[in-house]
Formats: C-alpha cells, sequence, structure tokens
C-alpha cells in the first residue's frame, strides 16, 4: 500500500488527474497561445532609421524614416506561396511613415486578415499588411539593404519545412559566375535591368 502511495505521489499531476498525452498538448497549446496573444497585444519599438527598397524592376519603390523592431521569418504556408520561397523575411514600417515614392503595388487580399503587396509588372513580393494593424511588413529581400535588418523571431513554425535547420551546413558552391570562362556571368552583367539597390531619378 505505501508503496503504492509513493508511486502515485511521484506521478506528475497531470497522470494523476487521468489526463492524457493529448490533452496534456491541447492544453500547453492554449497556454502558448494566450501567452503569444499577451505578447501581441504589447507595442512593438519603433526604431527612427531610414529604410528604402523596390520591386526588381523599379516600377514601385518605397521609403520610410521609422522601422519597427520586429524583423523576423515566417513559416507559415501562406508566407511561402506569397514570396514563393522557403518563408518569408519581414520587417514592418508604421502605415503613416511609409511612403510609396515610384508607382504603387498590386494588393491580393490573401484573407479577411489580411493583404499581400507586389509589383505587377515584375512580381517581386514587397509587403504583407495585417488589418488594422496600422503597420506594412515589407519583405526583408527588397529592401535596398537587407543586410542591417537582422531577423530575431520565427513564426508560423507550423508549416516550417522540416529541413530548414539544415540549410546553413549545405556545401557553399561557387560564388555567381564563377563557372566557366565567364561569358555567362558577364552577359547577365552587361544585360541588368534590375534596379540598383537605391533612389534613381528615372529608371530605366
Ligand atoms: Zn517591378
Ligand atoms: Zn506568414
Amino acid at each position: 500500500m505505501w508503496l503504492f502511495s509513493a508511486w502515485t505521489w511521484h506521478r506528475p499531476r497531470w497522470k494523476r488527474d487521468g489526463w492524457n498525452q493529448s490533452k496534456l498538448h491541447r492544453r500547453i497549446r492554449s497556454l502558448n497561445s494566450i501567452d503569444r496573444r499577451f505578447r501581441r497585444g504589447k507595442p512593438m519599438k519603433i526604431r527612427e532609421e531610414t529604410i528604402s527598397g523596390g520591386c526588381q524592376c523599379g516600377a514601385v519603390r518605397y521609403h520610410s524614416e521609422k522601422i519597427f523592431d520586429n524583423a523576423h521569418i515566417c513559416h507559415c504556408r501562406m508566407c511561402q506561396k506569397a514570396v514563393g520561397n522557403l518563408f518569408a523575411a519581414l520587417v514592418a514600417a508604421p502605415n503613416d511613415a511609409l511612403q510609396w515614392t515610384r508607382g504603387s503595388p498590386d494588393v491580393f487580399q490573401s484573407s479577411d486578415q489580411g493583404e499581400r503587396g507586389f509589383c505587377s509588372l515584375c512580381g517581386t513580393p514587397l509587403f504583407y499588411r495585417g488589418k488594422n494593424s496600422g503597420r506594412t511588413n515589407l519583405t526583408i529581400g527588397s529592401l535596398d539593404n537587407p543586410q542591417r535588418v537582422e531577423p530575431h523571431r520565427q513564426e508560423g513554425v507550423e508549416s516550417r519545412i522540416p529541413w530548414f535547420s539544415r540549410l546553413t551546413a549545405i556545401t557553399d558552391e561557387a560564388a555567381t559566375g564563377a563557372d566557366g570562362d565567364g561569358e555567362w556571368a558577364r552577359s547577365i552583367t552587361a544585360t541588368n535591368r534590375q534596379h540598383p539597390d537605391h533612389d534613381t531619378d528615372g529608371w530605366p
């Protein structure tokens, strides 16, 4: 009897209460989502930092004097599709600070909760904007200086590609243009129609 009591005592409470594993996981998930809602409710820091960027063809350009401290990557399936990639890397500008300095993006309403902006001429994905969020999450790859904005959070992890964590360990091949006689790379450079990584007076 004593042995039985000791054994009972040492069992975790969720087991003593007759909880099974899936009930426990449901509870953990619901606590996580409460925690997420709490964090989402907190005001995000805004940094005074000038950013600019745009699409590949240069028809759409943007500029902001402020960005949120929310640089992140999102693995959700909708972001994967919207950017045609394994994840979306995003950083937000306040809507009232963001200026479209050339052209304007086209928008796809991807759900009742948000929309996705892109250049309709060249297809570059430019942003995700949540309804009533007051901010526009710009694609970090479309910034003129993407290296300056380092993501510090992962979201949408339910759809993270299983081999994502192994990507940095795969073999480094050569830099662009190192193959063959360089003719191919020279031709790309000579005929490059991509807008440069800074504002221009006119393009092309
Ligand atoms: Zn474009
Ligand atoms: Zn997402």
